[in-house]
């Protein structure tokens, strides 16, 4: 039997990584979507050893042509739409290019399937972001949105065309709502392997300080390589539909920071508060964490906490890695790195 052909983009960032392990595992023949750069980079890729088994293709969510040239000439079985400017920080810096990455790149893409075969099927990674964090309880599919950063009102539009989409044509194309979900091939701009690769610096020496933002954020955080298991099972659903994605335990980003210090033998004394709010390790003094309001937002998703009890019971996913479990992987994998001699990416 033909092996299933996959098209991944975003291939080259965390859930690439995970879900082209998946696919490979699975017998899928794995096309890479990935942009053209001066300085390809690959590690994620390297780092679950998958990247040998990778055809790559040079491709852009603004790129409309290349994008049908590309569908068109290998005729996927599955689109996994991963590719997006994926940092909240910096799309209310960039809202204009995250929207039309974020936003418009998924109707682009959802156009191209439609218009050269509307059996391919097409999944769409949207983001709790959406819900904006102004619920105090479990959200679920049938939440609103109030999206607030230029992100989130960019995947709320990608998330809307998706379900259209499948609406108006009959596609089979689904959402995953998928809350924070982290590894140590998670980008070091985000809060959690910010604080696993600073403080494993700090450990093994470095004259450094963890300075961050709103400690008091909370987020349900989960694995990402659990997270991956989830959307191949959407794509495989015999019907299309949209699933939220979260273990239902919310955290702060303080009890993050003391899970990751933990983790690598540092003990904090806090004192002070609100920006003048620092952490001192026990044994030396030295401060190991501040605040540094460079990293508050605009408008600030205060909690997030997930309910994927329909992903439970219709597709009967569930994740393994628990809070304790995902703080200890990358805190352990960011120490072993540094130890190892190698610069983190
Ligand atoms: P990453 O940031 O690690 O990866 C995103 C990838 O998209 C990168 O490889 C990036 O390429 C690529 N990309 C960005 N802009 C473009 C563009 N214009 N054209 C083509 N490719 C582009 O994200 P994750 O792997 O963590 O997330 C995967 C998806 O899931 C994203 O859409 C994200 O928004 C969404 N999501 C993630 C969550 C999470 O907690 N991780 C939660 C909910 C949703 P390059 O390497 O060149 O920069
Ligand atoms: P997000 O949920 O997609 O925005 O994921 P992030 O990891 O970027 O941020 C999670 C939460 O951590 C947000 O509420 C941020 O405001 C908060 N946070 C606090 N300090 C920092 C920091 O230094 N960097 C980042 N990225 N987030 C921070």
């Amino acid at each position: 039997m033909a092996k299933k052909k996959a098209l991944v983009t975003g291939i080259l960032g965390q859930d690439g990584a995970y879900l082209t392990k998946l696919l490979v595992e699975r017998g899928y023949e794995v096309y890479g979507a990935a942009r053209r750069s001066a300085s390809w980079n690959s590690w994620r890729l390297r780092d679950v050893d998958v990247e040998r088994h990778v055809k790559f293709e040079y491709f852009d969510l603004l790129e409309y042509e290349n994008m049908r040239r590309l569908i068109d000439r290998l005729r996927p079985d599955e689109v996994y739409n991963l590719a997006a400017q994926s940092f909240v920080g910096s799309s209310f810096e960039q809202p204009l290019y995250t929207a039309d990455a974020d936003a418009m790149g998924v109707l682009r893409l959802l156009e191209v399937c439609r218009g050269v075969d509307k059996a391919i099927r097409f999944y769409q990674a949207s983001s709790s972001e959406m819900y904006g964090g102004v619920s105090p309880v479990a959200l679920n599919e049938t939440t609103p949105f109030h999206p607030r950063s230029p992100y989130a009102v960019a995947k709320a539009f990608g998330h809307h065309a998706t379900v259209n989409y499948r609406e108006s044509y009959g596609m089979h194309a689904c959402a995953g709502i998928l809350f924070n979900h982290e590894s140590p091939l998670r980008g070091r701009e985000f809060v959690t392997r910010k604080i696993t690769a600073t403080l494993a610096e700090m450990k093994a020496g470095a004259p450094t300080t963890l300075r961050l933002g709103n400690l008091d954020a909370k987020r349900d955080w989960g694995f990402a390589g659990d997270y991956v298991e989830a959307i191949h099972m959407m794509v495989c659903a015999e019907t299309a539909d949209d699933y939220v994605i979260a273990t239902g335990q919310t955290r702060s980003v303080r009890e993050f920071v003391l899970a990751a210090a933990a983790a690598l033998g540092f003990e904090l004394d806090w004192s002070g508060s609100g920006v003048d709010e620092k952490a001192r390790d026990r044994r030396t003094g030295k401060v190991l964490v501040e605040i540094s309001p460079e990293f508050f937002r605009p408008a600030e998703v205060h909690t997030l906490l997930g309910d994927s009890s329909k992903a439970r019971r219709e597709l009967g996913w569930s994740p393994k890695v628990d809070f304790d479990g995902l703080v200890t992987m990358m805190a352990r994998a960011d120490y072993d790195r540094v130890k190892a001699g190698q610069q983190l990416m």
